[in-house]
């Protein structure tokens, strides 16, 4: 049984953080792209994606990110005026055209669409292309899977890591997000890059002061990179380093397979919607709109037998999980989506704890961009 307070990513050391009660910090985000221009529910939709991630424990996708998409809108690279369009709808089927908008709303909506779908023809699949960065891929399954279908989310994203056996960055951290409902809360969530860790990883590191661990990236001479996590961060921004796909360096670990499912998320995401793919990513903050695809699918489970049936053949999997021989270093066998649902209930309770880097920035665009709300600390 899992106790009630339970918290991934401590705030440690305690100093170095204040707590920020959730539903004020989404306020504050969503003031801030309102006062960019940003239509009110679209606002909420991106402060709601960029809180669920620091609710889950996921601060490498939380507020700490609100600076990229601020500036991606004063830049002008995001286009906040622009309308998606659907321009293929087929049975089961069908491609948005974001228009260079906001990557999170048109994704909500994307999803919702594949719901409908879904609940039409059993199975769906909605593409979306000329996006931008919508943030963690879990979001959009959860909503399939608050109406109790399975979700699936992928998405490509800018160039960052090195295909096994290259050296440049030429494919992305191109995550994939499935959700899967139970009878009992918490959901099954598996959410995660394709590569070692996402970049947002080491930005956060970065603002925290910490090292990060051979292993992660590469230089430009395929030497592994590691240690000061500004500096690693520095060399990314400087295109002198990459990151490496799941499994690492090399064949040995299974580096090769992280490559393989970051190119098969985009053939499926970028290839396959009509978006850019690879290298043709662009950044949120660049010369060029970024032209993201992102891929949504959801699963009727009644389609193909009773949910009853399904919620307990499920249980009983997971059952299994869980009684199985515990290996002695570990503290506990998880299911992908525990570890972020119950620091969730934690910080709805407590508050999401906030290194004082990524506050201060925070009130930082707060101020420039005219914000009047305070963000108080708890
Ligand atoms: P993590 O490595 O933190 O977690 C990956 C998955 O593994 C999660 O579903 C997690 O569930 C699960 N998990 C963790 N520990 C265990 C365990 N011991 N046993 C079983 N399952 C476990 O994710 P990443 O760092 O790779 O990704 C973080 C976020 O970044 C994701 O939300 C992803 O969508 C996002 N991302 C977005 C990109 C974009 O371009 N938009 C690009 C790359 C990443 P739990 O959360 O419950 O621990």
């Amino acid at each position: 049984m899992i106790h009630e307070f339970y918290e991934r990513e401590k705030p440690v050391p305690p100093e170095d953080y204040v707590r920020v009660d959730h539903v004020l910090l989404k306020n504050y985000v969503t003031s801030i792209f309102e006062k960019l221009g940003v239509r009110r529910w679209e606002a909420e939709i991106v402060a709601d994606v960029l809180v669920t991630a620091d609710l889950f424990g996921i601060s490498s996708h939380g507020v700490q990110r609100t600076r990229r998409y601020v500036d991606g809108i004063k830049t002008e690279n995001i286009d906040i005026y622009s309308e998606p369009k659907i321009i293929v709808d087929r049975g089961a089927i069908a491609i948005i055209d974001a228009c260079n908008g906001l990557g999170q709303p048109v994704s909500v909506k994307a999803m919702e669409l594949a719901i409908e779908k879904a609940r039409n023809y059993g199975v769906s699949l909605v593409l979306v292309r000329n996006s931008n960065h919508f943030g963690i891929a879990g979001y959009y399954s959860l909503k399939a899977v608050e109406k109790g279908y399975i979700g699936v989310t992928m998405t490509n994203s800018v160039n960052l890591v090195a295909y096994t056996h290259t050296i440049d960055r030429i494919i992305g951290t191109n995550p994939i997000a499935i959700g899967v409902p139970k009878r009992e809360p918490p959901p099954i969530l598996f959410d995660a890059a394709t590569s070692v860790v996402p970049v947002g990883k080491i930005e956060i590191y970065s603002k925290q002061g910490k090292e990060i661990p051979p292993g992660w990236a590469i230089d430009s001479n395929g030497n592994v990179l590691y240690g000061n996590a500004s500096y690693v961060l520095k060399m990314i921004k400087a295109k002198k380093a990459a990151l490496l796909p799941l499994g690492g360096l090399g064949e040995k670990h299974g580096g090769h397979k992280g490559s393989g499912l970051s190119f098969i998320i985009d053939i499926v995401s970028g290839v396959l919607s009509g978006a850019a793919w690879g290298v043709h990513v662009g950044y949120t903050v660049g010369e060029k709109p970024s032209n993201v695809g992102h891929a949504f699918m959801a699963i009727d489970i009644s389609a193909f037998m009773s949910i009853e049936e399904f919620y307990n053949r499920l249980q009983q999997y997971i059952d299994e999980i869980k009684s199985a021989r515990k290996h002695s270093k570990a503290d506990r066998i998880w299911i992908p989506g525990e570890k972020a649902w119950y620091t969730m209930m934690t910080r709805k309770k407590i508050g999401i704890p906030l290194h004082k880097n990524v506050y201060n920035e925070l009130i930082n665009i707060g101020i420039d961009v005219g914000v009047e709300l305070e963000l108080k600390t708890l």
